[in-house]
């Protein structure tokens, strides 16, 4: 927060915000790649193969980056050092009351067996946004992003060489107070991970998902923290996921307003590619309003879709009574979620205040789809130098 505006927020006498509490601590300077411990692993495990029967998130590499702060002291010496548990106070505030963050970026082989790191430094703005959210200490972004860099050399050879497979990066910022009242804590633990993960969609192709779109659940709403990639985002949703199964659903569509908004599709971003009312082609995603978790790979879609200049890209609500017009008028082309995990994933069927709504996306090619496919891992699976792409 910068200083004229801190000034402003006592002159005014204004209820202490998130921001102040952090500022405080932005004094306490950020741990240092260069200070970076390596401790290797003596017993290296089996690296899976192949990498077809990879189940996401199971599977995890021989070394883990942590690094310690507290209050007093600020911010410890970052290590690399053998996967472990962690060993944590039975009060631990990330336990108790939600004081966590994560991130999830993925690193790819190129065919020239090079390791790169997809737009990782919108993953650590994102992480210190955060971070900032829950008052948890700050750091500085390069070095944190240094460090992974280094974390993925070390454990390098767990990259996946078979198309479509890569390495998921999964950072963590955990408060690690030992106390059980709610505040500010004095203890934090970052810490990241890596796991190889398989293809999403077999070969070129894409599979179609269904959603519940059930509007009496409610995943983040103005003035909460959907915007931030907390835990606590995440858990309540298990229940929805399933009530989505019992009825015959793979995911959630998540509505908000009484206007029955699309906001995401289970934990990603959506889009609707259509003719809008005005008669105009276009591709619409809705705002970054507070609702919605600013996704990186909704960020790409819709740089790409810009710089292709074809049709229009818009950043506006999209209602389900919009949605069910332009399905009745035929204007609907694709529907399609955005994420680090799928990419881009097509939606064909979205069941609504008891009806089932049969999208055509996959009808329509999907055109839009494949082809926001094929670039994508142009860029993430290409040799030459991409400015996404950060070389290992
Ligand atoms: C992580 C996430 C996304 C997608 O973000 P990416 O950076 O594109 O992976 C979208 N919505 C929610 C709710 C998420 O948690």
């Amino acid at each position: 927060m910068a200083a004229a505006a801190l000034r402003q927020v006592w002159a005014r006498k204004l209820p202490v915000p998130w921001l102040l509490c952090n500022s405080r601590r932005c004094v306490s300077s950020s741990f240092k790649a260069a200070d970076l411990r390596l401790e290797m692993t003596q017993e290296p495990l089996k690296k899976p193969e192949p990498t077809e029967t990879l189940v996401f998130g199971k599977t995890f590499t021989d070394h883990m980056l942590m690094v310690e702060w507290t209050g007093n002291k600020g911010w410890g010496q970052p290590c690399i050092k053998p996967f472990q548990n962690l060993t944590l106070h039975p009060a631990c505030s990330g336990l108790h009351y939600s004081l966590q963050l994560f991130e999830g970026l993925k690193a790819y082989r190129g065919p020239d067996q090079r390791v790169r790191l997809f737009r990782p430094w919108l993953n650590m703005d994102r992480m210190l946004r955060s971070a900032q959210r829950l008052c948890l200490p700050s750091f500085d972004k390069l070095e944190l992003l240094e460090c992974i860099r280094r974390l993925v050399e070390v454990d390098k050879d767990w990259v996946p060489t078979s198309p479509g497979t890569s390495l998921y990066v999964r950072p963590v910022l955990i408060g690690n107070e030992p106390s059980l009242g709610v505040g500010l804590s004095t203890k934090a633990l970052l810490y990241v991970i890596l796991s190889p993960v398989g293809s999403y969609f077999p070969g070129d192709t894409v599979t179609p998902v269904s959603l519940l779109a059930d509007p009496t659940f409610v995943r983040a709403w103005i003035g909460g923290v959907g915007d931030c990639k907390l835990g606590g985002n995440y858990g309540p949703t298990v229940f929805v996921q399933q009530e989505a199964k019992k009825k015959g659903c793979e995911q959630v569509l998540w509505l908000y307003g009484p206007d029955h908004q699309l906001t995401e599709v289970g934990t990603m971003n959506i889009f609707v590619y259509w003719t809008h009312e005005d008669g105009v082609l276009e591709l619409v995603t809705p705002p970054l309003d507070g609702v919605i978790l600013p996704g990186v790979v909704r960020q790409c879609v819709l740089e790409l879709a810009q710089t292709w200049g074809e049709f229009r890209v818009a950043q506006r609500t999209v209602t389900m009574k919009e949605l069910l017009r332009a399905l009745e008028e035929g204007r609907v082309r694709e529907v399609f979620g955005s994420g680090t995990a799928c990419q881009v994933c097509p939606v064909h069927q979205i069941t609504y205040q008891g009806k089932q709504l049969h999208i055509p996306t996959m009808e329509n090619g999907p055109e839009l789809i494949l082809r926001l496919q094929k670039e994508l891992k142009a860029i993430q699976y290409g040799t030459s130098a991409h400015e996404w792409m950060l070389p290992v």
